[in-house]
């Protein structure tokens, strides 16, 4: 069931809240979250060096899968809600474990992730409750992967099944190169997550990201969004874990989200629970707008990175309240998203080399910021011992901007992004090409 007007409050004390996950999605919830006068602390395990620059908010170094310590860590500390950022945890159960022992935790349990860990299991799910998604075949050995490659008359998107980081989806443009995708995967590239490979009819259409947050049986849907996953200039080069995103979607006008909540988002709620799963936390759909209608691409178990980072700072000091809600089962008829009728756009900055090898350690040189309206997310960052910023990671960091349209939001990104400085900075100037009325290859 979905829930659309009236304000939010607490449900009980909200004083300290504890995020799990080191990235740029972690960093934008702990920014959303300060914004609740409620909210004294947020305790981020284990955050990067951005994290302190934001209100209110603690970096931990504890080990999550020392449950002992990590117990009693977050008695020492009262939480009051657990949000946990990344998939990994997710699908080995720790918000099942934590909630055993009392704690309300935003976050799907081990079966809820399953909708992300296996993608033949999310394929069998769709399958059941017959939401629109490309055809598909699971195959268990190279003998059978062959097979079913030679007999298809195009080649087939490769899949691995389970969890691979971002980087276990192929799209090969010949048979062959579909067969030695399958080939390196069966050989062991991806270990486990590998025993078990998806072959896929590809699918064509331009892809949106819907969130529904969900309180096991109701949900509330976020803005929109669009990013770009491939590194280079118009969508070319590899796969990423996302270069940049924009929020909300104009291509989906309302006919299109009706048709999406009825023959998707619903259909995967009630499909949750006739399998007695009781999922507490944001789906993401992954979603390709096709000549046929929507199709699911994927569900992610957490928010997308970077969707999450243009999408928090559209939300108001109530979005702490919806995530408690979520925790606790405890959506309401005639909730709201209280939400900026701004657009939102976000753009990151890479190491150079990313998504493949790269150098990390380089200091990053922050100049003159024009911060109204505007966020520095740190992705990959820490300090060295004299607390300089430093890389430290694939993707360093982003800049986010809200504005009345997209032209200015890029303007305000692109013109805060020249001043960050450090060795081999890549990012992409075309984020959000689609929505800049100003925007032309040429410039
Ligand atoms: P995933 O990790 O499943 O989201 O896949 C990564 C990207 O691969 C998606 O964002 C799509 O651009 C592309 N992709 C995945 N599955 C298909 C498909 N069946 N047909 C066409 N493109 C696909």
């Amino acid at each position: 069931m979905s829930i659309n007007s009236k304000n939010s409050k607490s449900l009980s004390k909200l004083e300290n809240i504890l995020i799990i996950g080191n990235g740029g999605r972690e960093n934008s919830l702990a920014w959303v979250i300060q914004k609740n006068e409620l909210v004294k602390k947020i305790y981020l395990i284990p955050g990067n060096a951005g994290s302190e620059r934001i209100n209110k908010c603690e970096r931990i170094k504890i080990d999550i899968n020392n449950k002992i310590e990590l117990l009693e860590k977050l008695d020492f500390l009262k939480i009051d809600l657990i949000v946990i950022g990344p998939e990994k945890p997710l699908a080995n159960g720790l918000a099942d474990f934590l909630r055993k022992k009392n704690f309300k935790v935003f976050g799907p349990g081990k079966d809820g992730a399953k909708l992300e860990y296996s993608k033949s299991w999310a394929k069998e799910f769709m399958q059941d409750a017959n939401i629109p998604t490309a055809n598909f075949w699971k195959v268990k050995s190279l003998e059978e992967a062959k097979k079913v490659i030679y007999s298809s008359p195009n080649p087939l998107v490769v899949k691995v099944d389970g969890l691979a980081s971002g980087k276990g989806v192929f799209i090969p443009d010949s048979i062959d190169e579909c067969f030695k995708a399958a080939e390196s995967i069966f050989n062991g590239k991806f270990g486990q997550s590998g025993e078990v490979v998806v072959l896929e009819e590809r699918i064509q259409g331009p892809e949106v990201s819907v969130f529904a947050l969900c309180d096991g049986k109701k949900y509330i849907l976020l803005p929109t969004a669009q990013d770009h996953k491939r590194l280079n200039e118009k969508d070319k080069g590899p796969n990423t874990g996302g270069m940049g995103s924009y929020s909300p979607a104009p291509l989906l006008k309302e006919d299109d989200l009706n048709r999406i909540i009825n023959e998707i988002i619903e259909p995967t709620i009630d499909e949750l629970n006739k399998k007695n799963i009781d999922y507490k936390g944001v789906i993401y759909f992954g979603l390709m707008i096709t000549n046929s209608g929507p199709k699911v691409i994927e569900y992610n178990c957490r928010f997308g990175d970077p969707e999450c980072q243009t999408i928090m700072p559209l939300m108001d000091q109530n979005f702490v309240f919806l995530l408690e809600k979520c925790a606790m089962g405890n959506l309401t008829e005639g909730e709201k998203i209280y939400k900026s009728d701004q657009v939102s756009g976000c753009v990151i900055a890479t190491s150079k080399g990313y998504p493949l090898d790269y150098k990390t350690g380089f200091p990053i040189k922050i100049g003159n910021i024009d911060s109204s309206s505007c966020q520095i997310f740190d992705s990959g960052t820490s300090l060295s011992k004299n607390g300089e910023l430093l890389t430290d990671g694939g993707r360093v960091l982003s800049i986010v901007c809200q504005d009345i349209n997209f032209d200015m939001v890029f303007e305000k990104v692109y013109k805060n992004l020249s001043e960050i400085h450090f060795d081999g900075i890549y990012f992409r100037n075309d984020i959000g090409h689609q929505v800049r009325e100003n925007f032309s290859w040429e410039n």
